[in-house]
C-alpha cells in the first residue's frame, strides 16, 4: 500500500522537481498559473486531506524513530502564500513534533557570525520536522539583488567580489550534504507566484479592511526588483537542486493548488526516509509480559483484569463488519479517480 502511494506521490511530483544539474530559466520551464488537468479544484480539499493524513502518519514514525530529522526550506516572493501553506499542510501534524523558524533582517548578533550561523542554530533535532519560512537561500536572493546588505555583512575582502555566488552555492550544497549525511533531509520548495498575481493578492490586502495589516508598501516598492529576482531564483535552482537536497518549483497562482503539491513533496520525502516504529528486543517484551501481570492482579474485585485488551478484541471484532465513515469513503472513491487518472496522465 505504502510502495503504492510513494508511487502515485512521485508521479505526481516528478514536474515539479529540478533535476540536478539541469539549467532552469524560471519564466521558460515552470509556470505559476499550472494545475494538473487531471486533479478537479472540487476535489482538491479531500486529495489535501489525504496528504495531510499521511504527513501526520508518518511524523509519528519519525518522532519514534528519533534517528532522521527533515529540514523544510519555503521560500517565496512576497505574498507567495508560505504561511497559509504552513497553516493547511502541517494542520493535522503534532505540533510538538514540528518547529517553524521564520528567518527576517539579520540582527546585529547574527551579522557577527559566518552567514549560515543563524540557521544552523535553529535547525530541528532528529525525529522533529523543522520549517523554516525563509532560509539560508535568502543569502543568494535578497542578498545578490541588494549588494549593500553583502557589504553589511562585513566579510573579509577575499569573501566578496567575483565568485561569491558560486562559491556560496558551493557551501550551501556541501552543508545539506553534510546535514543529510548526518541524518537531516532538506527538501526544498519555492512557491512560484507570477507577477500579475502578486499585484492581485497586494490589491486585496489594500482593498479588505481584514488584510490591511499584512499590507506593506516596502513589499509594493520591491516589485521593481521583480526581474533581477526572477533571475536570482533561476540561478540558484539551477546551482542548488541536488541529489541529496532536490528543489521543487510549486506553482504557487492557485492557493488550492500549490497546498496539494506541497503536501505531495512532504510525504514522498518522509515515505522516502521510511521511519519506522522501533521494534521492542526479548528482554523489554519480557518486561512488558511481566507488567501486565502484575497490573492484571492489582484488577478490583468484579472488573477485568485487562479492560483494554477487552475493548481491543471487541473493536477488532466490530472492524471486521464495520461500515467506513461517509467521509473516509468519499476520501476513498475520489482518491481511485484522482489515481486512475493520474496513472493515464
Ligand atoms: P510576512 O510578510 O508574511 O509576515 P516575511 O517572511 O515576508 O513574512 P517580513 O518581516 O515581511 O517577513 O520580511 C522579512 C524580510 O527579511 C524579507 O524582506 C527578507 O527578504 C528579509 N531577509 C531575510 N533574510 C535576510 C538576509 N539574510 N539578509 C537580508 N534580508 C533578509
Ligand atoms: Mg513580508
Amino acid at each position: 500500500m505504502d510502495d503504492e502511494r510513494a508511487k502515485l506521490l512521485a508521479k505526481f511530483i516528478a514536474p515539479l522537481r529540478v533535476a540536478p544539474g539541469s539549467k532552469v530559466k524560471l519564466a521558460r520551464d515552470f509556470d505559476p498559473g499550472y494545475k494538473a488537468s487531471f486533479l478537479k479544484k472540487k476535489e482538491g480539499a479531500t486529495i489535501l486531506q489525504a496528504g495531510v493524513e499521511v504527513l501526520a502518519e508518518y511524523q509519528a514514525r519519525l518522532a519514534a524513530q528519533d534517528t532522521w530529522g527533515m529540514v523544510v526550506c519555503l521560500q517565496a516572493m512576497d505574498a507567495g502564500g508560505k504561511d497559509g501553506t504552513i497553516r493547511h499542510v502541517m494542520s493535522g501534524v503534532n505540533p510538538q513534533g514540528v518547529r517553524v523558524c521564520g528567518f527576517k533582517v539579520p540582527s546585529a548578533e547574527e551579522l557577527d557570525h559566518d552567514y549560515l550561523w543563524r540557521y544552523a542554530q535553529r535547525l530541528p533535532r532528529r525525529g522533529e520536522i523543522g520549517i523554516f519560512n525563509r532560509s539560508h537561500y535568502e543569502e543568494v536572493l535578497v542578498v545578490r539583488v541588494h549588494p549593500e546588505l553583502l557589504d553589511r555583512q562585513r566579510l573579509p575582502e577575499q569573501a566578496k567580489g567575483k565568485g561569491v555566488w558560486a562559491r556560496r552555492y558551493t557551501e550551501i550544497n556541501d552543508w545539506e550534504h553534510f546535514l543529510a549525511d548526518n541524518g537531516f533531509k532538506v527538501v526544498k520548495l519555492f512557491l512560484n507566484l507570477s507577477k500579475e498575481e502578486q499585484r492581485c493578492r497586494f490589491l486585496k490586502r489594500v482593498d479588505l479592511p481584514d488584510k490591511n495589516w499584512k499590507f506593506s508598501a516596502a513589499d509594493a516598492r520591491e516589485r521593481k526588483y521583480w526581474d533581477d529576482y526572477q533571475a536570482a531564483f533561476s540561478d540558484m535552482l539551477t546551482h542548488t537542486s541536488t541529489e541529496w537536497a532536490p528543489w521543487y518549483v510549486i506553482p504557487a497562482d492557485h492557493k488550492w493548488f500549490a497546498r496539494i503539491c506541497v503536501s505531495a513533496v512532504l510525504a514522498h520525502t518522509l515515505m522516502d526516509i521510511d521511519p519506522r516504529y522501533p521494534k521492542v528486543d526479548a528482554a523489554k517484551q519480557r518486561d512488558l509480559a511481566e507488567t501486565k501481570a502484575l497490573l492484571e492482579a492489582e484488577a478490583p474485585k468484579g472488573a477485568a483484569a485487562d479492560p483494554f485488551a477487552a475493548e481491543l478484541a471487541a473493536g477488532a471484532k466490530q472492524g471486521e463488519g464495520s461500515k467506513e465513515s461517509k467521509q473516509a469513503r468519499k476520501q476513498r472513491k475520489e482518491m481511485a479517480k484522482v489515481r486512475a487518472r493520474v496513472a493515464k496522465a
